[in-house]
């Protein structure tokens, strides 16, 4: 390797940017592999965590297996660990994170209430440098984004927003000391957005017995279905770490990860009494089953999608006893599964109490926030003493924009077309370009964990496979002396290509406005859809960066 600057104190030769899991993953593995590198992990928030560190609403959780969720490559802690949960609340998850951190001895090359603000690439010198809101500065050969898709909360683009005089928060920005028994009590709570986050946030608020009342704002209905969680005894725990190689076997061999995998058969493969009962038996299972492991066609044919939402949305009309409000709750501009599922554990049933309210916003819009609550356009004010936004963030592209970068040749990395940097930036519009979403055109020595044309699917699972690839690749760097990678514009178009193509085989849910096609319209320039996510199967993505390895990583430039 080159020689690094001489600012001795924050010059390293890794850099991470985040300390959520993909962030403390990476950390555990450069460290590991490269012992003489100086490496440090900046992060903005006061602890570890990510996701699991920010979101602190009521009700937060897993809506996947916490079996399937742990780092598999530290088999110790996998001995030690009890989840308590079948799908883990934030707070045991939030430990498991910080268990990871404390066993690998990681807070000290951690820099925390950090956020990095700026990135100058200097092409002389093969080196980034960072610099956060206080002003310190950070020089790094290379860095590895763990900047995390879903990182970057949006408030609604409303009117009058700064006008309410009561409480008022972002989900992810939970006051810390807030007790919801105590200071809820008496209160009338207002929640706008119904994604999983809000359906979370009012399932827990409206259990809360103290509270005045509860009003959800609903602009667009989500399909939801029992997530059915459970204890885990310390005998069955002990019997689950007899199986943990079966699990991650079986999440390797999912297109998602996950422990669940698509029934073959076609819907008009089987009879209705056939078909009704593999959609009974799931629906009364715990877990992501009744999106992942319904008929093959389930997403792809329009028939099939709209006999599978049928059978949802009577399962909702059974469960809610108002007709009316059960009609609102029933998505009407997408088929079940088209969009992320949220598992609920009750939400259906909070619509049931007498002080728990159903604002349809297809029937009656926002207008605007006042300073007493939340004016609609039927004229009537909903009088609030607390407001929370579960409106989501600006997905996968968001943290990036968060950043002032100063690329190769200073190009800006986002910029919209119709602006005077929209020429010259990378991703126009918010449109990634990337090879294997690991490295993106004109970022030299940038490496990324879960970012754009990544899997998401199950998290931990995508950023063990990631980690280990970047640091194949730094491994490959450091053998050869290499100071300097960066894809080959053919690469990049070819990989972007590839990711296009996958998303038209999810055919249903391109027609759906979510974060997961690109849209938010809180945010400039996202308003029309566009492909942000890999969608292909996770198995084709691991195997396409094992061939890039073993060709000796053809579809890269190193100097
Ligand atoms: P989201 O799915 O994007 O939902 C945001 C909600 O806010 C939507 O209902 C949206 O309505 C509404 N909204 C936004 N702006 C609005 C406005 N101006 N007026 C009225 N309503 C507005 O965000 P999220 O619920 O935070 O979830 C994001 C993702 O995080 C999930 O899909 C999931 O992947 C992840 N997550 C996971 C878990 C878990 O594992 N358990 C829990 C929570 C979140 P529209 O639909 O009309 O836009």
């Amino acid at each position: 390797m080159g020689s690094l600057p001489t600012q001795a104190e924050q010059a390293y030769d890794v850099l991470i940017i985040g300390a959520g899991l993909s962030g403390i993953c990476s950390l555990i593995h450069i460290r590991k592999r490269f012992p003489s590198w100086r490496v440090r992990v900046i992060e903005a928030g006061e602890d570890v965590g990510g996701t699991w560190y920010w979101n602190r609403y009521p009700g937060c959780r897993f809506d996947s297996e916490s079996l399937s969720y742990g780092f598999s490559f530290d088999k110790d802690l996998l001995e030690e660990w009890h989840w308590k949960e079948a799908f883990s609340s934030q707070a045991e998850t939030h430990k498991y994170i910080k268990r990871v951190a404390e066993k690998h001895n990681l807070y000290k090359d951690i820099q925390f209430n950090a956020k990095i603000t700026t990135a100058h690439w200097n092409d002389t010198e093969h080196t980034w440098t960072f610099v956060d809101e206080a002003g310190d500065k950070y020089t790094a050969r290379f860095f590895i984004s763990c900047l995390g898709f879903l990182s970057s909360p949006t408030l609604p683009a409303i009117p009058g927003i700064e006008d309410f005089r009561g409480e008022a928060f972002h989900t992810s920005r939970w006051p810390r000391d807030l007790d919801t028994s105590r200071d809820f009590a008496n209160k009338r709570i207002g929640v706008i957005g119904t994604g999983a986050t809000g359906i979370q946030t009012i399932t827990a608020t409206s259990k809360e017995p103290s509270i005045k009342s509860l009003s959800a704002f609903q602009r667009t209905a989500n399909w939801s279905a029992p997530l059915r969680n459970s204890e885990i005894s310390v005998e069955q725990m002990a019997k689950y770490r007899m199986e943990y190689d079966a699990i991650f076997q079986r999440c390797a061999e999912t297109p998602s990860c996950f422990l669940h995998q698509a029934d073959p058969r076609k819907s008009a493969d089987v009879t209705d009494e056939e078909r009704l009962a593999l959609w009974e038996k799931l629906y009364a299972e715990p877990g992501f089953g009744k999106w992942l492991s319904v008929f093959s066609d389930t997403y792809t044919d329009r028939q099939a999608n709209e006999l599978y939402s049928k059978f949802m949305a009577n399962k909702i009309r059974e469960r809610v006893h108002d007709p009316d409000v059960a009609e609102s709750l029933i998505p009407k501009n997408h088929g079940f599964g088209t969009r992320r599922v949220p598992l609920e554990s009750g939400y259906f049933e909070a619509f049931n109490k007498p002080n728990v309210h159903l604002i349809d916003l297809q029937k009656t819009s926002i207008s605007r926030i006042t300073a007493d609550g939340i004016l609609t356009s039927d004229g009537k004010e909903h009088e609030l003493d607390v407001l929370i936004y579960a409106t989501g963030f600006d997905a996968i592209t968001g943290a990036f924009n968060a950043i002032k970068w100063h690329a190769k040749d200073d190009r800006p990395l986002i910029a919209s077309s119709d602006s005077k940097e929209g020429e010259r930036a990378i991703w126009v519009d918010h449109k990634p370009s990337t090879f294997l979403g690991l490295t993106a055109p004109a970022m030299p020595n940038m490496f990324i964990v879960l970012g754009p044309h990544q899997p998401f699917g199950n998290a931990t699972r995508s950023i063990e496979h990631a980690v280990q690839v970047i640091s194949d690749l730094l491994q490959y760097c450091k053998d050869k002396n290499y100071t300097y990678v960066e894809p080959t514009q053919e690469a990049v178009d070819e990989w972007t290509q590839h990711v296009i193509e996958c998303s038209k085989a999810a055919t249903l849910t391109n027609e759906v406005d979510s974060w997961m096609t690109g849209v938010n319209k809180n945010v400039k320039g996202k308003t029309v859809r566009r492909v942000a996510r890999y969608t292909g199967s996770a198995i084709e993505f691991r195997k396409r960066c094992e061939d890039c390895k073993l060709s000796g990583y053809k579809g890269l430039m190193f100097a």
